[in-house]
């Protein structure tokens, strides 16, 4: 019988999640919903030294902003529950012994002070010190002690580590979805620790598999950081009995920095200013503020739109997908295996398509917060017009205010460049006769505005630049801005023969 496709983004709340954790959720989400599964949200919170507090919450708050749901969860709840790692800590003692009771894995009484110094005979030799096949024979485990003295040490309360017993020489086949076989010797491998008993808790490896397990996960989907984890996960599978039910893998590219070389970090964000951060975060530690897409202003759609195509795309040249249309479309198939560049301008472009598909209405509801703390008040009707005339000037509401100031205030200043090449000669005394014209229009609409002027100047025989650049200084203040025509209508007939005197009374022609 086929099974239910279940999937499970299973972040560590150590810090912000970083936009490739965003990435590899929303492709564990995509793949749910396209193959009518379930998203399972999983907090793998078992290294309670690099526990972050804050991190849980900014991970549901992020995922929520972002529109990916989950169907079970913390939040959520689930048949399945508790999906917090350290809540299930009862649960994995027993899965650590049956391995031991198997034979494969031991208990490993060295002391973090004994590793420490054998670590550093071997580095004073130009050597690298592994817990593995080599050297499990001379060290401190129940492979060379008695039964008898592992049994009283564990009673007297010593420290002792569970690991797995690596073979010592064996391919470990196995295969990617996105890669293909991937075949690794075991020799390279060590001996990997899997409980701890001084916080009696599991390490990420055995609490993964075994959740994974209990989870009826069917596909892994995560990113390619852990994909030399792969052997011991298989191995791990075929020790507990369970390799037939093991999920399917697959490992996705990194993200790489704008330049292409390296992996997308913090310190690039900070150095070429853009966020690397869903949400704006504040290190509990340092106080440290990073940037969050959310509060540079970018919005849901686009930032998800975004980063479904930094590593997968469906083909052809389409690049605006909705939600919907992603989950339609997403194949584990079309996920390529180089990493893929982030380009922080073209985050920027993602973000200028949506804004432009918005209606004016919902953009005048985004820019209404702008214009009160500016102390403008105006129309919804105005408000929603002068949107719809800038929005493709734009990639973020933020960007409106410098691009549409005008609409809501008389300019206060003039630009040189533009006062300097169109405030002089017969300029300003056609900007007189145009003030005459444009009072004796009767209706103010786009339209006759529009036709009236035109009509003047060609019977004038003017030179039609000269003069609609005067215009414009006059009415803007600047050289920018859609059709002259549009921007009087909206500011109104009073206002714009106001703006046409005015430039008269305030700047001085020049000789
Ligand atoms: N807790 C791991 C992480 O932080 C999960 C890795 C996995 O998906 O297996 O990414």
């Amino acid at each position: 019988m086929e099974r239910k496709v279940r999937v499970r983004f299973a972040p560590s709340p150590t810090g912000p999640l970083h936009i490739g954790g965003v990435r590899t959720a929303l492709y564990n989400y995509l793949f749910a919903r396209k193959n009518g599964g379930d998203f399972i949200l999983r907090i793998e919170d078992t290294d309670s030294q690099r526990f972050v507090p804050g991190a849980e919450a900014y991970i549901n708050e992020a995922l929520a902003w972002c529109g990916i749901r989950a169907d079970e969860g913390v939040l959520e709840g689930g048949a399945f529950a508790p999906y917090r790692q350290s809540e299930r800590r009862e649960i994995y003692l027993q899965y650590a012994l049956q391995l031991v009771n198997a034979g494969h894995a031991y208990y490993a009484f060295d002391t973090p002070e004994q590793l420490n110094e054998i670590r550093a005979t071997y580095e004073l030799e130009g050597g690298t010190f592994a817990y593995n096949y080599k050297v499990r024979g001379q060290l401190n485990n129940s492979l060379n002690l008695s039964a008898a003295e592992v049994t009283k040490r564990i009673e007297r309360g010593d420290q002792w580590v569970i690991r797995f017993k690596m073979p010592e020489d064996e391919d470990i086949r196995m295969f990617d979805l996105i890669r293909g076989e991937v075949v690794v010797n075991s020799a390279s491998l060590d001996d990997k620790v899997l409980y701890k008993s001084t916080d009696k808790l599991p390490t990420y490896h055995l609490a993964n598999i075994v959740d994974d397990h209990l989870m009826e996960i069917t596909h892994v989907i995560r990113g390619e950081e852990w994909l030399p984890s792969l052997p011991l996960h298989y191995k791990l599978y075929e020790a507990f009995g369970w390799s037939d039910s093991q999920p399917a893998f697959a490992h996705l590219p990194l993200l790489l920095k704008p330049s292409g070389a390296g992996k997308l970090s913090k310190r690039d964000g900070d150095k070429f200013g853009f966020p690397v951060f869903p949400l704006r975060w504040v290190s509990p530690e340092t106080g440290e503020v990073s940037r969050g897409y959310r509060e540079d202003g970018y919005f849901p759609e686009a930032f998800i739109n975004m980063l479904a195509l930094l590593g997968w795309n469906p083909g052809g040249d389409r690049e605006i997908f909705s939600m919907d249309e992603l989950i339609t479309l997403f194949s584990l198939e079309h996920v390529g295996k180089s990493g893929s560049r982030f380009d922080p301008e073209k985050a920027k472009w993602f973000n200028a398509q949506y804004l432009r598909m918005k209606s004016d209405e919902e953009l005048a509801t985004l820019y209404r917060p702008v214009l009160e703390a500016k102390g403008i008040e105006a129309s919804d009707e105005k408000v929603a017009k002068v949107c719809g005339l800038i929005k493709e000037r734009a990639a973020f509401v933020s960007d409106f205010w410098p691009i549409s100031a005008y609409f809501f205030a008389t300019p206060e200043a003039y630009e040189e460049k533009a006062v300097a090449k169109f405030w002089k000669g017969d300029n300003p005394a056609r900007l007189a006769e145009l003030r005459d014209v444009i009072a004796g229009i009767g209706d103010f609409t786009k339209e006759a505005i529009d036709k009236t002027v035109h009509d003047w100047i060609a019977e004038k025989g003017y030179p039609m630049g000269q003069v609609m650049n005067t215009f414009r200084l006059a009415v803007v203040g600047a050289s920018m801005g859609p059709g002259m025509a549009d921007i009087c209508e909206v500011i109104g007939k009073d206002e714009t023969l106001r703006r046409l005197d005015r430039i008269g009374e305030v700047v001085p022609v020049k000789a």
